[in-house]
């Protein structure tokens, strides 16, 4: 026993020296990601522009797994133990991040579309709301990435098909005069389509604008590398690989329509489009009129590229895309744009041998970069390989030259540029109008509401049902053992079932014995989450984090049993009251997490966000009105100002605490009065609904980086409790064997008692 008693205290030394450096390292990178998304924000980058993850607080626990998955930089980090979104504008909706996590805290979504005037409205099945028969698939419908072009277009064919078997074809139209569908574009969303359409032997036609099928994947530079996750793609079966070079899929697709023949027809446009009364679509194209009792626009948002609008535009050197950057040297080239595409374009042809490339932005600065290629332009421009020119602006482009003003408004002068090529990337004008002109509808109002994140609720449900009839069982024990249980634990050894019930007879040992087996399990969802060896492991870290709250709870409820419900004054006692301390930060941690506030969808609150929705709720608390709401608002706000945070982590804590119970018992007095007043119960609900809201809000406000601070502060505790409570475990299960000679204990042989 004496070593163990001398290694103790040094174990323990060891341990908060380890804890402090470990946390100061911590506090220090979270200040830097701090800053690094207050610069975003104020760069613009923090938000994007299509889909992006968002992060339910109150369901996310830190581990990180998301931030791994993400195959851009910067996206996403971890900020006061939880999941925090920094760049991000770099968020090209791979959406591996959601498919990680393991407690499904986030969803890919377009976020807040209350205000977006740039996405149809449509229904789940990507039928437009207002024209019945038409669906938008791919890239139109706000969702980028090939793979969600690739699903949609199967999901829209399948769709249809599903109607025309329900309908019956023969209704009237021959299948010559009208098509069952009309699918315009033959992008990733296009192909998929018309091959789904084909193995649903549906009467279909694919109309594409240009001459060559691939969409933008075709328009990428030459061999891009195209990052994507596993589909199947229609009469082809599974795409496994996670990426591939953008010629591999071009000819993919090519070979695709070649073998099943697909009914496609390139160098058509289409041009409008109308629904008649009995519901067929006439589309009016280029190669004249096709009817259609359903139509898929798979038109990606590119749109037609939009131009300068500057004399010399119509010059054959001047083009909008840019293939194959190794045919171009020895060339004195401008390139226009501040998006990746020009960046990654002014690179490419700054890399080839003799060229002179200038890039060309009307900012002062590049906002939605990504990180790589922020870093390569960095790099172009210190070796001096790319000249970039801020604030300036095409004035006009002739043979030789280009004409630019350079500088800001009152210091703007003219300059020329010697000039082979100009390539402009300036976005494109999407195609809304031509959608509009058919009845799409753009208005937020027409949207249906999206899904609750909230509500999905998937949390840890498992686990909770496990430990809810282990409790039940426990429970049930204790009290068919009550007269043992409630005894004095020194008392004990001349009552019935002692040598049953005892720590060290065969139900007590066992259940000490299952004990250590869940502490094991429980800890080797350390190593599940691991970047490094988490795959030693199989299962899905969201079983995975179910197992590890399972276990945590009921070893707790084993160790009781072994124990006999009696924490006696030795290390096994000790390990006890540290694993009920472990279980209860836990829990608490859990509490914590759900203290920052979030949007409806379960969305992060930013500290911006927070403060504009404080500030809208002032007009909700109008509504309330009627003397009660003013009355609730007036106690409210007392509490907010009486609960001053003082300094100092713990007295945090404490304020937090207290103040949630003062919440408690204000709004049970103010509910029990609005219910004896003359008040509709709906009406007192939703006031003390809106108290509650406005009450954390004010406090997040007030605290915003306090309460993050705060939740990362206690799961920090809860993770070394937990080593400290291993520790004493494992001195006690390490004396247990030393003295007591489990061995003979386990096969029942007759052996001295010794305290637990
Ligand atoms: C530079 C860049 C890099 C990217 N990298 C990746 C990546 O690595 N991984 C990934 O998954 N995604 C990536 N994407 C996104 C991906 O390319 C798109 O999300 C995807 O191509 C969308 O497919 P789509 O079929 O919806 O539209 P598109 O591919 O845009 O196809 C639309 C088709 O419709 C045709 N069309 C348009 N209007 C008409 C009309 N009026 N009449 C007839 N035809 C018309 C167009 O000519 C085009 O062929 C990238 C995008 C860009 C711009």
């Amino acid at each position: 026993m004496n070593w163990v008693l001398a290694i103790a205290p040094v174990l323990l030394v060891l341990l908060v020296v380890l804890t402090v450096l470990r946390r100061r390292a911590e506090l220090s990178s979270y200040a830097q990601r701090h800053a690094e998304r207050v610069e975003a924000q104020a760069r613009g980058s923090d938000k994007a522009r299509l889909q992006h993850p968002e992060i339910d607080l109150s369901q996310c626990i830190g581990c990180g797994a998301c931030v791994r998955a993400c195959p851009e930089e910067g996206v996403l980090a971890l900020m006061h133990g939880q999941a925090v979104i920094v760049h991000g504008a770099r968020c090209v909706g791979h959406g591996r991040c959601a498919e990680a996590c393991p407690t499904a805290a986030i969803a890919l979504t377009l976020g807040d579309l209350s205000e977006r005037r740039d996405l149809p409205a449509m229904q789940d099945d990507l039928e437009a709301v207002n024209v019945p028969g038409l669906f938008l698939a791919g890239e139109l419908s706000g969702f980028a990435l090939v793979r969600t072009a690739v699903t949609h277009g199967t999901s829209v064919a399948k769709t249809v098909a599903q109607r025309v078997r329900q309908a019956g074809r023969s209704n009237g139209s021959a299948p010559g005069d009208v098509y069952d569908l009309l699918i315009v574009g033959a992008g990733p969303a296009g192909i998929a389509c018309s091959l789904q359409a084909q193995s649903d032997a549906l009467h279909y036609l694919t109309i594409e604008q240009s001459e060559d099928i691939g969409g933008t994947v075709a328009s990428y530079p030459r061999r891009k590398l195209v990052m994507t996750q596993p589909v199947d793609l229609p009469l082809h079966g599974r795409l496994n690989r996670t990426s591939y070079q953008k010629e591999e899929l071009v000819e993919l697709w090519e070979s695709l329509v070649t073998l099943h023949d697909l009914n496609v027809r390139g160098g058509v446009q289409m041009l409008g489009f109308t629904r008649s009364d009995d519901g067929v679509f006439t589309v009016n194209t280029s190669a004249g009129e096709f009817r259609a009792k359903h139509l898929c626009l798979a038109l990606g948002r590119r749109g037609t590229p939009r131009k300068l609008g500057v004399e010399g535009e119509q010059l054959p050197k001047v083009a909008y895309s840019l293939l194959d950057a190794e045919s171009y040297r020895d060339r004195k080239i401008l390139v226009v744009g501040g998006g990746d595409s020009a960046i990654e374009a002014a690179i490419g042809l700054s890399e080839q041998p003799g060229n002179i490339v200038t890039l060309s932005y009307r900012k002062h600065a590049f906002f939605r970069l990504k990180a790589r290629n922020e870093r390569r332009l960095q790099q172009a421009v210190d070796g001096q390989r790319l000249n970039v020119v801020y604030n300036s602006e095409v004035l006009g482009i002739e043979s030789g030259q280009v004409r630019m003003r350079v500088g800001e408004n009152g210091q703007a002068r003219e300059h020329v540029l010697a000039n082979d090529e100009v390539f402009v990337f300036a976005g494109g004008v999407p195609p809304f109008a031509l959608l509009e002109s058919g009845g799409v509808s753009f208005d937020p109002a027409d949207r249906p509401a999206p899904p609750s994140l909230a509500n999905e609720g998937r949390g840890f449900l498992l686990a909770q049902i496990g430990l809810l009839l282990s409790t039940a069982a426990v429970l049930s024990w204790a009290m068919l053992h009550y007269s043992y249980y409630s005894a004095p634990a020194i008392a004990r050894g001349t009552l019935m079932g002692h040598s049953l019930l005892r720590p060290a007879g065969p139900v007590g040992l066992s259940f000490g014995i299952l004990a250590c087996a869940m502490f094991v399990f429980n800890l080797s969802y350390l190593i599940r989450r691991s970047p490094r060896f988490g795959r030693i492991l199989p299962g899905s870290l969201r079983n995975w984090m179910n197992a590890h709250v399972f276990t945590g709870v009921a070893s707790l409820l084993c160790v009781l049993m072994h124990c006999g419900f009696a924490a006696r004054n030795v290390v096994g006692g000790h390990a006890l009251i540290a694993l009920i301390i472990v279980v209860v930060t836990g829990a608490v941690g859990r509490y914590f997490y759900a203290f920052v506030p979030r949007a409806a969808n379960g969305r992060e609150i930013d500290l911006d966000e927070a403060r504009s929705r404080l500030v809208s709720m002032s007009s909700a608390w109008d509504e309330a009105g009627r003397g009660f709401g003013d009355e609730v608002r007036r106690e409210i706000e007392g509490l907010i100002h009486a609960g001053r945070w003082r300094p100092g982590l713990f007295a945090r804590i404490g304020a937090l605490i207290s103040g949630q119970f003062r919440l408690a018992r204000t709004l049970s007095r103010l509910r029990s009065r609005g219910r004896t007043g003359d008040i509709p119960a709906n009406e007192v609900g939703d006031v003390i609904a809106l108290a509650k809201r406005a009450y954390r809000l004010s406090l997040v406000v007030m605290h915003y980086e306090e309460v993050r601070a705060i939740l990362s502060s206690w799961r920090y505790f809860h993770r070394w409790l937990a080593l400290l409570m291993v520790l004493l475990a494992t001195i006690h299960v390490v004396t247990a064997v030393r003295y007591a000679d489990l061995k003979w204990k386990l096969w029942g042989g007759a052996v001295p008692e010794v305290a637990p």
